[in-house]
């Protein structure tokens, strides 16, 4: 489980965030909504290790974090962009992490059939990114993250840059492999639908602040001020 305490984030003058608070269970699937620049990427980033925070705590299972270096923290990270390496194979573009770990062959080479066959892309281990299409690159990006066995999954609009239909799929893909691994999971969107259908709960941000958190029916039929009544009312 994840817990944050008091967390703030500034650049310079700007401040992201401050004095953040919140919880999520082991396992549960939680989804940052909010609109462009209330800092959701930001707060994931920081849970990653991407951008120091300015003061507060992050714990994972009791165990704080806030200083440790992104690969130390158990973390899986999928963002927009593929960010796949162009001239490496989707294999070793996906046992990079566990070559990193001096994992010996064999093991690297069990580990990653596990996790093509998990993302349901068997067959296609010795193509490259270029050869690929865009949700077909989205899973080899979310096989890397998975094949270190995170403590913690971050997704970053993983699904954004993909058409409507493939969207929808990946979306119950992941959700599937989530809940398969029990893996706890934070996954980034500003598109309502997108949160409603996935969620375990909902925060919902606004300018830095986590204005209201439950589950996807309670953020919908009971939103705690105006601006989520608007933002939620949007979806359709
Ligand atoms: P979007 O939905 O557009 O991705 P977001 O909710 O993810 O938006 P963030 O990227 O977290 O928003 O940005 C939150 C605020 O932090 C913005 O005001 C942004 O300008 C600022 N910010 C983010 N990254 C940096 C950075 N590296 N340096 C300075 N300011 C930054
Ligand atoms: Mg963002």
């Amino acid at each position: 489980y994840v817990s944050v305490t008091q967390l703030t984030k500034r650049f310079g003058e700007n401040t992201v965030f401050e004095d953040i608070d919140f919880t999520i269970e082991q396992g549960e699937f939680v989804t940052l909504l909010g609109p462009s620049g209330c800092g959701k990427s930001t707060l994931l980033r920081s849970l990653a290790g991407l951008n120091p925070v300015d003061s507060g705590v992050i714990a994972v299972d009791g165990e704080d974090i806030t200083h440790q270096a992104p690969q130390q923290r158990g973390i899986g990270m999928v963002f927009q962009s593929y960010a796949l390496f162009p001239n490496m194979t989707v294999f070793d573009n996906i046992a990079f992490g566990l070559k990193m770990k001096k994992l010996a062959a064999d093991q690297i080479a069990t580990d990653v059939a596990k996790v093509i066959a998990l993302v349901d892309l068997q067959g296609k281990e010795q193509h490259y990114p270029h050869q690929l299409s865009g949700g077909q690159r989205q899973r080899v990006a979310l096989a890397r993250a998975l094949v270190v066995r995170p403590r913690i999954l971050l997704l970053d609009e993983p699904l954004s840059a993909l058409d409507a239909k493939i969207r929808k799929r990946l979306r119950q893909q992941i959700r599937d492999i989530q809940k398969e691994l029990n893996l706890t999971t934070v996954f980034v969107t500003h598109d309502q639908e997108e949160a409603m259908t996935m969620s375990d709960r909902i925060f919902l941000m606004n300018k830095g602040e986590i204005v209201q958190q439950g589950s996807p029916e309670s953020i919908y039929t009971q939103p705690a001020n105006e601006f989520v009544a608007g933002f939620m009312g949007h979806y359709n």
